[in-house]
């Protein structure tokens, strides 16, 4: 094990996400030393992210799977994390909304007895979406999504002109009384080849504004070190501060105790209570019970209606278009739910995905068919449910050191009829744009993972305070989606982006 050798930094960052990157950009204007750990490896970008082996679920050097176990019907069964310089951002779909208002403020008919709130509002966390917009270059429409919270600047860039199937979508809209509005893109329109393999693949001309592509250079540029395939292992405390974070290189095997003044746990909403908990950490909090509880993911589904000719016979990018009309409930349906979430476009996944994913009997007529299809996507929000989280396993610890964690997450009834209500609205749209029929497809994966060690005002039902700093632990604060005390019914990028810019800048102001 090596230690001794190793520079003392100001800050040390654990993941290169979305909580990491903006963390770290506040801690370096401050002025500080920052060094970012990184499990994963670099993205290359050649035509190859595009190909085949380009989709983040063929690669599984990408995925790191060793450590996680997720209760299915069946038993336990492995779970995949991604792990690489910037996270799932590399192959993220570029989405980049800002929640609402009254995110910050929802309604007890979702939290239950949760205890979740938010102890901050969205006027706080204002100036750090429009700042993360302008360095995410987001390309936007103001005005026309009928939930669409203050601003204080202009979208930095247009969207896109509408493709493929998206006009047709629009009108169905339309003609049903909706308001469908630009989804906000993390996307460069002057670099974009608008091709349809940007959802799950890495971008090879860099349009896409992920973070290795838009920020991690110009950190690095600003003085920040940042060491890939380095596997952070245990935060070591003493005294209620963090004084040591153990790493393991992934090529060599090569124990490192680094020592800094601060740590910013940036691991994500899966990783990071895993690490906490391996470190012992909740020992130390009075909100020792909610640290690793309440996962959310939100309730996804993706609906794709078949039509009679293809949909988009230019092959051309078209995640464009959302519907706010249900986000805050839907009073054509009983149910009494009063926020539901958004449904906004999805691509068909390429041909070459499905061909490369499904045995070639099924798989080649089936990418035939995808031409004529095109699809919505229903995110619900979700309630925070105590027995959803991340519990160490029993078993051996893994190569790195770190013991097994089990993923355990069942949606509440409540949840299942929030996508339901969703997928009426959806299914009405596709069959106003003229589907002959609609399938339904159940996403299962984390992707949108958030909640498991949120802030909040109360010590004993949250584990970090308002600035996100871990409470008993004096140096230490986590900046990843886990911090979000509810889910929200957009996609969380920005909103983890926008508090991690947020914390990080408060963290340098105390110096
Ligand atoms: C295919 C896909 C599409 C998506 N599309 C969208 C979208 O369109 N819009 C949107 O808003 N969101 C989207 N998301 C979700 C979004 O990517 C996540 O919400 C976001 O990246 C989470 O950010 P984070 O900072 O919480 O953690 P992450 O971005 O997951 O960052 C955590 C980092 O920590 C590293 N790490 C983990 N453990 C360790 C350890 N022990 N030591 C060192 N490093 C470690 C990981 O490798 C990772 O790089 C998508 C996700 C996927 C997978």
């Amino acid at each position: 094990m090596s230690g001794s050798a190793e520079p003392r930094y100001d800050a040390i960052v654990v993941g290169s996400g979305f909580g990491g990157c903006l963390a770290a950009l506040g801690l370096i204007e401050a002025g500080m030393s920052v060094l970012m750990l990184e499990r994963g490896g670099r993205v290359e970008r050649s035509a190859a992210n595009w190909g085949d082996e380009g989709a983040f679920v063929l690669t599984p050097h990408y995925t790191h799977e060793s450590d996680y176990q997720l209760r299915s019907r069946r038993g336990w069964k492995p779970q995949g994390i991604t792990a690489c310089v910037g996270g799932p951002s590399i192959f993220y779909g570029g989405a980049s909304f800002r929640f609402r208002e009254a995110d910050f403020s929802p309604p007890r008919e979702l939290i239950g007895d949760s205890g979740a709130e938010w102890p901050i509002s969205y006027s706080e966390l204002e100036p750090f979406y429009s700042q993360v917009e302008e360095l995410l270059h987001i390309a936007g429409e103001a005005g026309v999504d009928p939930t669409e919270p203050f601003r204080s600047r202009p979208f930095p860039a247009k969207p896109m002109p509408l493709a493929g199937p998206s006009p047709r979508i629009e009108e169905a809209g339309r003609a049903l009384g909706l308001r469908p509005f630009r989804i906000p893109m993390a996307i460069d329109g002057a670099i974009c080849r608008s091709c349809t393999t940007c959802d799950a693949f890495a971008c090879a001309v860099s349009a896409k504004n992920d973070l290795a592509t838009r920020l991690i250079p110009a950190l690095i540029g600003m003085g920040m070190e940042l060491r890939p395939g380095m596997v952070v292992s245990r935060l070591g405390e003493h005294g209620g501060r963090i004084g040591t974070v153990e790493a393991v290189d992934t090529a060599t095997g090569e124990h490192t105790i680094f020592r800094s003044d601060r740590v910013v746990l940036a691991a994500g909403a899966i990783a990071t209570p895993h690490l906490l908990l391996a470190s012992r950490l909740e020992r130390q909090n009075p909100g020792a019970e909610v640290v690793g509880r309440y996962l959310m993911r939100h309730c996804n589904a993706m609906m794709y209606g078949f039509f009679p000719r293809p949909t988009n016979p230019r092959d051309e990018h078209h995640k464009q278009l959302a519907f706010h009309d249900f986000y805050f409930g839907d009073e054509g349906r009983p149910g009494g739910l009063e926020k539901l979430g958004n449904i906004q476009q999805v691509m068909a996944p390429p041909t070459s995905l499905i061909r490369a994913m499904l045995p070639a009997v099924v798989g080649r007529p089936a990418a035939v068919l995808l031409r004529n299809l095109t699809g919505l996507l229903a995110v619900a929000e979700d309630q925070p449910r105590h027995g959803n989280g991340v519990t160490l396993g029993p078993g051996s610890p893994d190569r790195f050191g770190l013991p097994p964690a089990r993923i355990e997450h069942q949606y509440t009834r409540r949840d299942l009829a929030a996508r339901r209500a969703l997928l009426t609205r959806a299914r009405e749209i596709l069959r106003r744009a003229g589907a002959l029929f609609t399938v339904t497809y159940n996403v299962t994966t984390f992707s949108h993972a958030v909640g498991t060690v949120r802030m909040g005002e109360d010590p004993r039902r949250s584990a970090l305070d308002p600035d996100c700093r871990f409470r008993g632990i004096s140096n230490l604060w986590v900046t990843d989606g886990s911090v979000f005390p509810t889910s929200g019914g957009v996609n969380p990028s920005l909103t983890i982006a926008a508090n991690a810019l947020r914390v990080g800048r408060l963290i340098g102001a105390e110096g």
